[in-house]
């Protein structure tokens, strides 16, 4: 089992999200254009969610958790995570955790799912062989159109919020360890 220390980049970059959200963050929301690019991210979220839940990924995906210890959600993956999108989760409500709720998998996953609204490309993007095969090709392909429409609205969200901060001469920039 990987050795977990407060000094991972992780949790550096967890802690960083927090400080600037606990300074800047009500004032971040009541700039129009980041308000306007998380009310689109959260509506393609939306989108997202209704397909999965129409084509039978979220029923396969808490099966395959809660019968079969699904891995996809592995341990390391929230490495993958940067300060940006840390910063835009709390933005948007979620209260990212600093420990592990499952051992041996992802920092950010409970026993109810992902605790994160926005994620990164992997996290949308995978889907495993039998999620593939339950799909099928039409299904799968229509379904990416969809994730990618997605992960657009939170790569906007995300440059809109890293302008701010630019323009405010904040760095969300952290040292590795
Ligand atoms: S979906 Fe969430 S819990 Fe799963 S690997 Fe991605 S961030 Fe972690």
């Amino acid at each position: 089992m990987a050795v977990e220390t407060s000094d991972c980049l992780v949790f550096q970059r967890i802690r960083r999200a927090k400080e600037i959200h606990d300074e800047h963050g009500t004032h971040m929301l009541g700039v129009p254009a980041i308000a306007m690019a998380l009310d689109r991210y959260r509506e393609l979220m939306g989108q997202t969610q209704l397909a999965m839940v129409r084509f039978g990924v979220v029923a396969g995906c808490t099966r395959c958790a809660q019968e079969e210890q699904g891995s996809c959600c592995f341990e390391g993956i929230e490495d993958g995570y940067n300060t940006s999108l840390l910063l835009l989760n709390q933005l948007m409500g979620c209260d990212i955790p600093e420990e592990k709720e499952v051992p041996g998998s992802c920092l950010f996953v409970g026993h109810e799912g992902c605790k994160l609204k926005g994620r990164f490309y992997f996290c949308l993007h995978y889907l495993c062989p039998r999620l593939q095969e339950s799909l099928g090709g039409e299904r799968a392909k229509v379904l990416l159109q969809i994730l990618g429409k997605e992960l657009q609205a939170g790569w906007e969200a995300e440059m809109a919020v890293l302008r701010w901060l630019r323009a405010h001469g904040i760095s969300v920039h952290v040292q590795q360890p």
